[in-house]
């Protein structure tokens, strides 16, 4: 009884002492969206309201602004570890024409020190709402003009540099990627990671898709049970709770022709949702659809940030015992074949889909397909469902054992830069060194003829020999039995699609030693 009045104390408090915030898309009635100034004004206003919210920088962009990070309770990485609690992470804007998930994250901090309080006890929620703030601050009503809304315009997908940060998880050539994986992935460790979309692809019956790793090297486990439990239930919750119809992300090859499929996107880790996969967590990309109106969008991607709250309120401890066995399995080098290149696959034939129906156009009528943006088709408005495979996952085509450990060359610094921040544990060795290697001897290497985020992707082929080679002394070496072993073999095998000779930064292949061997090495401080 003492409690509750003292809880009820405190509340009041908190409302008296400083009024709640409005997100600039409220305020406008929904015409704009929030400006860099709007993200930092709010976050301030939530924690005038409430003084256990922290706010850190966890990068600074190429013009200057400072990223935040909203920490919802009084913790410090090391605390919430401690506390055994669920750490849950959502990221916004990281496309900063598809705004309504920075809206929807700073409505969810308001709610979380005021309606919605009680799930502080069992979940931490952290909140990067703003992630790629200067393409926000371009904001032009001639930017994604198929979205419906806001009127007042949007910002742009690339960052100051003109890169697409949702392709730069493995090159980390910007600021914001490079703070966000050293500053909140590896500081915090987040359970779960949300990245929040907008989607402007086929013509669905859907007002929100999600995805969740779709890279087969992630563990079986934590596939599974977010295919299997945690998906399925948000989804459930989205239909009775709010009647919203979700399903995973994916498109129809041909609006005309739904029968022939539904197809998901991409498997390689330089997308957020893949990347955290190898980092054995769980992870949502949520996408919202770009042809209901902006304050839909907004409402749909904040009821489904509830709604994965919810999740991880039921299912939290659960799916920290999975990523725990995930890692532990990592520590004892039970980690063997994984892929280097996939294909997309089947996942389920048969499946009801929500597809809008669309016919062809006469002359000069309708607009083109919005996937293949071929032919003329006019949209009815009408949805229906329809019985369809689902392409919704990825197979390897081509595999290699995970080795003991991988050798780089002593003056590959910028690719050890590069594992360093990623949160992986090098070496250098402490000796010259005579060792029995595996050396990848290359046949062919091709540039891709097209120019993609400023690069010429590279592609091996070749083959491994076993030689003796005598390495110097501060030759690097990276072993696989570490938390990050998933993602040191995408980085590293020579063959691998989204590796670092496919982005160019290793201009040759690193060696590998299968069996484990006694090696003096000591650890890069
Ligand atoms: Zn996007």
């Amino acid at each position: 009884m003492w409690r509750t009045l003292m809880a009820c104390i405190a509340f009041c408090e908190v409302i008296m002492a400083a009024e709640l915030p409005k997100t600039a898309a409220e305020t406008s009635n929904y015409l704009s969206t929030s400006r860099y100034a709007d993200v930092m004004a709010f976050v301030g206003a939530i924690q005038r309201a409430d003084a256990d919210i922290r706010v850190e920088t966890f990068a600074t962009t190429n013009e200057g602004r400072a990223l935040p990070l909203v920490i919802v309770g009084p913790y410090t990485p090391r605390s919430a570890r401690a506390s055994g609690k669920p750490v849950v992470f959502i990221m916004a804007n990281i496309h900063a024409g598809e705004v309504e998930g920075k809206e929807a994250a700073q409505m969810l901090l308001r709610d979380l020190v005021s309606s919605h309080r009680k799930l502080r006890d069992d979940v931490i929620v952290l909140v990067a709402p703003i992630y790629n703030a200067d393409g926000n601050e371009r904001i032009s009503p001639e930017h994604r003009t198929t979205q419906h809304g806001p009127l007042n315009g949007v910002g742009v997908r690339e960052n100051g540099q003109g890169l697409d940060l949702n392709r730069d998880y493995m090159k980390l050539e910007s600021p914001e990627a490079r703070g966000l994986i050293a500053n909140v992935l590896n500081r915090w460790d987040p359970l779960l990671t949300v990245d929040l979309h907008t989607t402007n692809g086929s013509y669905h019956g859907y007002q929100l898709t999600y995805s969740p790793t779709l890279n087969p090297n992630a563990d079986e486990d934590i596939v599974d049970f977010e295919r299997g439990t945690l998906l399925p239930h948000i989804r459930a919750a989205m239909k009775e709770r709010h009647g919203k119809e979700t399903y995973y992300y994916g498109n129809f090859v041909e609006q005309l022709q739904p029968e022939k499929g539904w197809y998901t996107f991409d498997s390689r880790p330089r997308f957020g949702n893949n990347y955290v996969g190898l980092r054995n967590r769980f992870t949502i990309l949520s996408e919202a659809y770009s042809y209901i109106d902006f304050r839909a969008r907004v409402e749909v991607t904040h009821e489904f940030l509830h709604e994965i709250l919810a999740g991880v309120d039921k299912y939290g401890p659960k799916m920290m015992k999975i990523a725990a066995k995930a890692d532990e399995r990592i520590a004892r080098g039970k980690l063997r074949k994984q892929g280097v290149r996939f294909k997309l696959e089947k996942w389920r034939d048969n499946v009801e889909i929500l597809w809008e129906k669309s016919t062809a156009a006469e002359e000069g009528q309708g607009g083109p397909d919005p996937w293949t943006e071929k032919g003329a088709i006019v949209r009815t408005g009408e949805i229906v469902p329809m019985r369809m495979t689902d392409y919704g996952v990825f197979a390897p085509t081509e595999r290699e054992e995970v080795p003991y450990v991988y050798l780089i060359d002593v003056a590959a610094t910028h690719a050890v830069d590069i594992l360093r921040t990623h949160g992986i544990s090098v070496e250098t060795l402490d000796a010259e060194t005579t060792l029995k290697v595996e050396q990848f001897v290359v046949k062919e290497e091709t540039h891709a003829e097209h120019e993609f985020q400023k690069h010429h992707e590279t592609t091996l082929t070749g083959k491994w020999k076993s030689r003796e080679e005598t390495f110097p002394a501060g030759t690097f070496l990276v072993r696989t039995d570490q938390p990050l072993a998933r993602l040191v073999f995408y980085l590293l095998e020579p063959r691998s699609d989204d590796g670092l000779i496919d982005w160019n930064v290793l201009k040759q292949p690193v060696w590998k030693i299968e069996k484990a061997v006694a090696v003096a090495a000591t650890v890069v401080p």
